[in-house]
């Protein structure tokens, strides 16, 4: 029996929910509420199998940057398909498309990282940086430089070692992570745990941290630190300006490997390409997904600077996936890059799409639920509380109120995630005035509604 968007909704929810396990999500959830089901999308909205018109306000998963339905898209992937749809890239053999990519994502990265190394998913791609920073300083006589420092409530994917590598302590506590030799240190949120210190304090405070770390774990036993430039799913976290500056010259002092995940930052998200260059570091590895195909395929992989790429080419690295550098995630890749350049959407971000999100947020920051604007280029977050200047938390259980305001968003057709009591916006790059109007109206009657 075919399974087709035109039959009745609750027969697909059912469907669904028998057959069909989703991530981070309750049996209980799904069998009560159902899933919405989206049907297709075009520029900023979705739709759904009831008609509506959602407004996404997530860009899906943080990585829709060019917004849905480019018909390209879907030709560049067609003509792959019956040219070559698959062949891998092991063992001396290569492709176009693999080849092509690479040269662009080698050209628009910060100089000096010229090598990629593909992978299926940030995920995928963090795995393998775990391997290539421990394979690097083997290679180089130090095989005793294997700790990777990290942050909690930092996310880097879900796999065993990027899950790892994360610090979302309800991830850790199921299946067995972190793997060992995995540490971490506090984040940059002055927000939440800033206290009577000023920002600028608080992040030089933060950022020694690392330094305590590396010397608590021995100097010579440390590979790499691994961070977002501002991370996303801990909850749009914007660090004081004094946080990357120190974390970076503490990884030059200590000769320790600078892993910045730009999964999210990456690829306009923050008004430059790279989230790096927005915050002003020089890392020796990049993680890139998500907007890297603008979602339209799954494909990541680790940029890594020449010195990196040198050494762990001198002998083989015995890594790497089925889908490394797949021909049609590559060429659809290749495409979206040619999008974001031809269209000048990075001009956009930086001079319509994110100083129009940062006034409606501000405007929106009236509202007696909304703390704060947390915001960089186009990536936010309104911290939810019940008195905005002690910037308290709320007595009901941690994510309960922010879990309603999503709720409430859902209803009112916008899709706006929760992280805890903070809601996050991440819209496709490419939207405009109007379409942010929309989204304040439909947010501020959200709140309303979870006041
Ligand atoms: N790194 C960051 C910063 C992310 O936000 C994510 C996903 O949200 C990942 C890595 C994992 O990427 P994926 O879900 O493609 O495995």
């Amino acid at each position: 029996s075919a399974i087709t968007n035109h039959m009745p909704t609750a027969e697909l929810q059912a469907l669904d929910a028998a057959h069909h396990m989703h991530p981070f999500t309750t049996n209980d959830e799904l069998a009560a509420k159902g899933a919405r089901i989206i049907t297709r999308a075009k520029g900023v909205y979705l739709t759904d199998s009831e008609g509506n018109q959602i407004l996404d306000g997530m860009a899906g998963l943080w990585c829709v940057n060019i917004g849905y339905g480019r018909s390209e898209m879907a030709e560049v992937a067609a003509r792959q398909m019956m040219e070559l749809p698959y062949y891998n890239t092991f063992f001396m053999t290569t492709h176009v498309p693999a080849i092509a990519l690479a040269q662009e994502v080698a050209k628009l990265a910060p100089e000096g990282l010229n090598h990629v190394f593909f992978a299926g998913s940030g995920s995928e791609a963090n795995d393998t940086n775990i391997r290539m920073v421990r394979t690097y300083w083997a290679e180089k006589g130090k095989s005793a430089k294997t700790n990777i420092i990290s942050r909690k409530n930092a996310y880097h994917g879900s796999s065993m070692g990027s899950g790892s590598l994360g610090g979302m302590s309800y991830m850790h506590a199921q299946g067995g992570m972190p793997i060992p030799g995995i540490h971490h240190i506090n984040q940059p949120d002055w927000w939440a745990e800033g206290g009577d210190m000023t920002p600028e304090d608080f992040g030089l405070a933060r950022a020694r941290e690392l330094e305590e770390k590396i010397a608590e774990l021995g100097e010579d036993t440390v590979a790499a630190f691994i961070a977002e430039p501002i991370q996303g799913a801990g909850g749009v976290v914007v660090p004081p300006e004094t946080y990357w500056p120190e974390i970076q010259r503490i990884c030059d002092k200590y000769d320790i490997l600078l892993i910045a995940d730009e999964v999210i930052c990456g690829f306009g998200r923050t008004g430059n390409w790279f989230g790096s260059q927005t915050v002003g570091i020089r890392p020796h590895i990049m993680t890139i997904a998500k907007g890297l195909s603008s979602g339209y395929q799954p494909i990541g992989g680790s940029i890594v600077c020449d010195e990196v790429a040198e050494v762990i080419g001198a002998t083989e690295f015995n890594h790497g996936y089925t889908y490394s550098g797949h021909p049609v995630a590559a060429a659809v890749a290749l495409e979206n890059l040619r999008i974001l350049q031809e269209e000048n959407i990075l001009d956009h971000v930086r001079d319509v799409g994110a100083p129009a999100l940062k006034q409606g947020l501000n405007e929106l920051a009236d509202h007696p639920l909304v703390g704060g604007v947390s915001i960089m280029g186009m990536m936010a977050s309104l911290p939810l509380t019940p008195h905005k200047a002690s910037r308290a938390k709320f007595a009901s259980d941690a994510g309960t109120v922010g879990y309603m305001c999503r709720e409430r968003c859902f209803a009112n057709n916008l899709v706006m995630r929760h992280v805890g009591d903070r809601m996050i916006i991440s819209p496709p790059l490419i939207i405009d005035q109007p379409d942010i109007d929309v989204f304040m109206a439909r947010a501020r009657k959200a709140l309303d509604e979870t006041y």
